[in-house]
């Protein structure tokens, strides 16, 4: 058979555990007897990272940055325990963080929807499509612990001296500060990076905060956002026939529950981290969701939403079978390379993560799934399959295609 050529690499990120052993037959499986597979390989599983001290995640993200488009498997963010389980130097930085810091992005999280897997939200038709701010507001605080009476303030010294003072309380006991920020840099790469994600998609996009109530904080988010939008997108939007509509959160959570799906809710930080969890798992499940990190500069990396699946593969370890579903590690594999082929003019490759797509979409709703999905799909006599064997029925679904 004529496999399919490349002409870019992706810039491959392994990772750790079992996402790692279902990294691997993905690739025998699915890709490599049909495309003549080009990437360049960065191992971010554990043992290298430590071997490299780190450099290795560095390395994989300036590749991103000259490439464009890179995959990644799921890799373990070190605590105590795995410093002492893999014998680590250092307690080495989350690698999300890391490329993340590095390429400035957005992370867009949008549940794969499947026949058999019905939303607990009955009027959901179509995805749902989380993106979250990741820098800065309550995850950057500083906070303090007022122990009685006195007066907080809020101080900005400029360079040269000069102050700016807010009284933000006169205490008259005991009580509690915080003090947050967020950039206007930040803020705009955020923006960029959700109108070039809306176009990309042909979806509208929403966006809310609690602008009537924080009258300079979160407005200065609402006014970047249309400035951004009226200067470089508003033509583009309307060309496409797509709307950018903003309103108040909680006007926002009122109207997504009520709505059909089909769009892209932007959040703030907070925001994002609550609602992204709500969404999902109102979707079904956290292996049935994609999850892509888009920068304004263009780059993007893709990867499942979910971890390394610990538990799993200790029991792959330990020579017993496992049922652990692979839909997000595939649907990161056909998301980078239908981005790639999009990139590079390949429409064969496109078509080829299009088909890879169905195939694994087409054997759930045929009855084949992993343990996680049996449990709640409304599918009657359904088969669970093990790892491997989902695979393989996936494999068996795109040669018949
Ligand atoms: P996890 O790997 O997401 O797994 C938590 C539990 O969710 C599993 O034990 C399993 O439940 C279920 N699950 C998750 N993915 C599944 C899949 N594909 N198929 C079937 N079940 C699935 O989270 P964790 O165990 O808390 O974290 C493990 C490691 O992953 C940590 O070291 C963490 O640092 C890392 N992590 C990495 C990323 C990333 O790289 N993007 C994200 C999150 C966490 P049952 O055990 O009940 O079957
Ligand atoms: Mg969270």
């Amino acid at each position: 058979m004529n496999r399919i050529q490349m002409k870019t690499p992706l810039v491959e990120m392994d990772g750790d555990e079992m996402t790692r052993i279902l990294w691997q037959m993905i690739k025998d499986e699915l890709i490599l007897p049909f495309v003549e597979l080009r990437t360049e390989y960065y191992d971010l599983g554990l043992a290298h990272r430590n071997e490299t001290n780190d450099q290795v995640t560095v390395d994989s993200a300036n590749a991103t940055l000259k490439y464009g488009v890179a995959v990644k498997c799921a890799t373990i963010t070190p605590n105590a325990a795995r410093v002492e389980e893999y014998n680590l130097k250092e307690m080495w930085k989350s690698p999300n963080g890391t490329i993340r810091a590095m390429l400035d992005g957005t992370v867009f999280r949008a549940p794969i929807l499947v026949k058999g897997i019905e939303p607990c939200v009955r009027n959901w038709e179509k995805p749902i499509t989380l993106a979250r701010h990741a820098y800065g507001d309550v995850y950057k605080n500083s906070e303090i612990k007022v122990p009685g009476p006195g007066k907080a303030e809020l101080v900005f010294t400029a360079q040269d001296g000069t102050q700016i003072r807010e009284t933000i309380h006169e205490f008259k006991g005991a009580g509690v500060l915080q003090g947050i920020h967020n950039t206007e840099q930040s803020i705009t790469s955020f923006a960029r990076s959700c109108f070039n994600y809306a176009v990309d998609t042909k979806q509208d996009l929403w966006f809310a905060t609690k602008d009537t109530i924080s009258k300079k904080y979160d407005h200065t988010f609402k006014d970047i956002f249309q400035e951004i939008y009226e200067n470089e997108y508003r033509e583009k939007f309307e060309a496409l026939g797509i709307e950018y509509f903003y309103t108040l959160i909680d006007d926002a959570v009122a109207r997504v529950m009520k709505a059909k799906g089909g769009f892209i809710w932007a959040c703030k930080n907070y925001d994002g981290d609550v609602m992204s969890d709500m969404v999902s798992s109102a979707f079904g499940s956290l292996a049935m969701m994609t999850s892509v990190l888009v920068s304004p500069a263009g780059v993007y990396e893709y990867e499942a939403a979910h971890g390394t699946v610990q538990r799993h593969y200790y029991k792959h370890l330990k020579g017993e079978e496992t049922s652990t579903n692979s839909v997000a590690t595939i649907f990161a594999w056909s998301g980078a390379l239908r981005k790639r082929g999009e990139l590079d003019g390949i429409p064969e490759l496109c078509a080829f993560a299009d088909r890879l797509e169905k195939a694994t979409l087409s054997t759930i709703e045929s009855g084949k799934m992993t343990r996680d999905l049996a449990l709640i799909t409304s599918l009657k006599d359904v088969t669970v399959l093990n790892s491997q064997a989902f695979i393989s029925a996936v494999r068996s679904a795109l040669e018949t295609m």
